[in-house]
Order: C-alpha cells, then structure tokens, then sequence
C-alpha cells in the first residue's frame, strides 16, 4: 500500500481543471510578452495580480506561509533573476540588458490549482544562458513523455537528473516536482534526481507539477535576507521550468501548455 493519500481525478475532474491550466499559460505567456529591459518586477506583478482578479481566479501564493518561508508571501508570482531560482519575491528592480528571469505562477480556477513556470532572457542572451534555460526544457519535455501508465515517479526524476549531467549542469533536489489538484502541493514528490523504476507507480488521473531547475556552478542554495528567494550558493546562473500534466491511460495531457 501507498503510504502517502495519492489523489487520482476522473476524466471529468479532468476536463474540469483545463481552464485553471488555460490561465496560467495565457498569464505567463503575458509576462513573457512584456519582460522587456527597463520593466520592474513589480509591475509584472501587478500585471499578473490583474489577471487574476479579471479572470475571478484564485493566488496559490499571496497569502502562502509554509514553514521554509517567512509569514505571507504577500506577491502572485515568483520572480527569480539570474542566479534566483526558485520563490524569487518580486521586488523594485528594473530588468536589466541580459537578465534571465523565471517566472512561475500558481492560481486556482473553479476550484482547481495549476501551476507553471518559464525561463527567459531579456534584450541581449548569453548562449550560456540560453543553453541553461533549454537544459531545463529539454528536462521537463523528457520527464512528461515518461509520464505515463506502466512507469514510477524514479523515471521523471531519472529523466531531469540524466539530462542535467549531460548539459553538465547541476541538480539540487531539496525542492522537486508535487502533485496539484484543489491545493498547490500534494503527494507525491517529483525529486529533480533519482533512480529510474523506484517510487509511486504513475496511474490515470494522477496531476503532477513537474519542475526542473538546474544551476550552471555549484549545486548549494542560499536564501536571501527577504526569507524566500532563493539563488545559487556561488552566484552562478540558473533557470526553471514547469508544468502541470495529467496523466491518462495514453498521452499525458499538458494542462499549462501555451500556444
Ligand atoms: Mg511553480
Ligand atoms: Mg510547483
């Protein structure tokens, strides 16, 4: 038997969730639009807070306050600039010539969580930096065709962690990959490194978050003074990506896919 509560939707539930995974892409494919040199996180905040209450959803994030982070996260979207690469705070800065920004974003609609994430460069890339963000790409697109019946969650964190080491990037798995339905975070976890044929068995109906994050340099983090962003231990450049899947007895189906 499982020892975690795993939750499997019906087809229906399924069907149900498609609009929650429609808004997110359709926000982040706005915030891809308008990152532009000059732009301050804040207002791309905002630009995201205002879809939010356009489209009468849910933030998974203003009021989160888990126990790694410090009270309310009082923003709608994680801004991670260069060597942030998870839970970056929206703060005043204005993009600069050849940031790379990650956006990821989390909202409920009708009830039901999606959640996504994107990497970009504004105005002028660094190849580095473009093969860093492909990298996790590459990640993630190989994790979701595991995503199937008849293979474990050790497959998709096998798939990321092997992708990684071929780019020659580097894997931190203490945050991964989750489970998402009416909440944000569920079971199982989708470690970004791991054995292929070991863990949860993937069935119809499981909806997964699936996340990799890759680092150029070291594989440490660090947390800045704000409690939440946190960034590469040796400054070193990173990126992000994300879907949420659904899992059928075929294809997966990419929920937060963009046009
Ligand atoms: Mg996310
Ligand atoms: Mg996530």
């Amino acid at each position: 038997a499982d020892a975690v509560a795993i939750e499997l939707l019906s087809p229906r539930q399924l069907d149900e969730m498609r609009p929650a995974g429609a808004f997110i892409a359709e926000v982040l494919t706005a915030l891809v639009e308008h990152a532009a040199v000059g732009v301050d996180l804040l207002d791309l905040d905002g630009l995201a807070h205002d879809m939010i209450r356009a489209r009468g959803a849910t933030s998974c994030y203003i009021d989160y306050a888990p126990s790694f982070g410090r009270g309310p996260f009082g923003k709608v979207l994680c801004t991670s600039v260069n060597d942030a690469v998870l839970h970056g705070l929206p703060h005043a800065y204005r993009l600069r010539d050849g940031d790379l920004v990650s956006f990821d974003f989390a909202a409920g609609v009708d009830g039901w969580v999606c959640d996504s994430a994107v990497s970009v460069v504004v105005g002028t890339p660094d190849q580095d930096d473009l093969r860093l963000i492909e990298a996790t790409e590459v990640a993630l697109a190989r994790a979701i065709a595991m995503a199937r019946p008849g293979n474990k969650v050790g497959d998709l964190s096998a798939a990321i962690g092997a992708t990684a080491r071929e780019y020659g990037y580097t894997v931190n798995t203490q945050f991964g990959g989750h489970a998402v339905g009416r909440t944000m975070h569920g079971d199982p976890h989708i470690s970004n490194d791991g054995r292929p044929g070991r863990g949860f068995a993937l069935r119809p109906g499981l909806v997964l978050a699936i996340e990799p994050w890759l680092m150029a340099g070291t594989d440490q983090i660090r947390m800045d003074d704000d409690g939440w962003t946190i960034r590469s231990a040796d400054g070193s450049r990173t990126a992000h990506s994300e879907h949420t899947i659904a899992i059928t007895a075929g294809e997966p189906i990419v929920m937060t896919a963009r046009g």
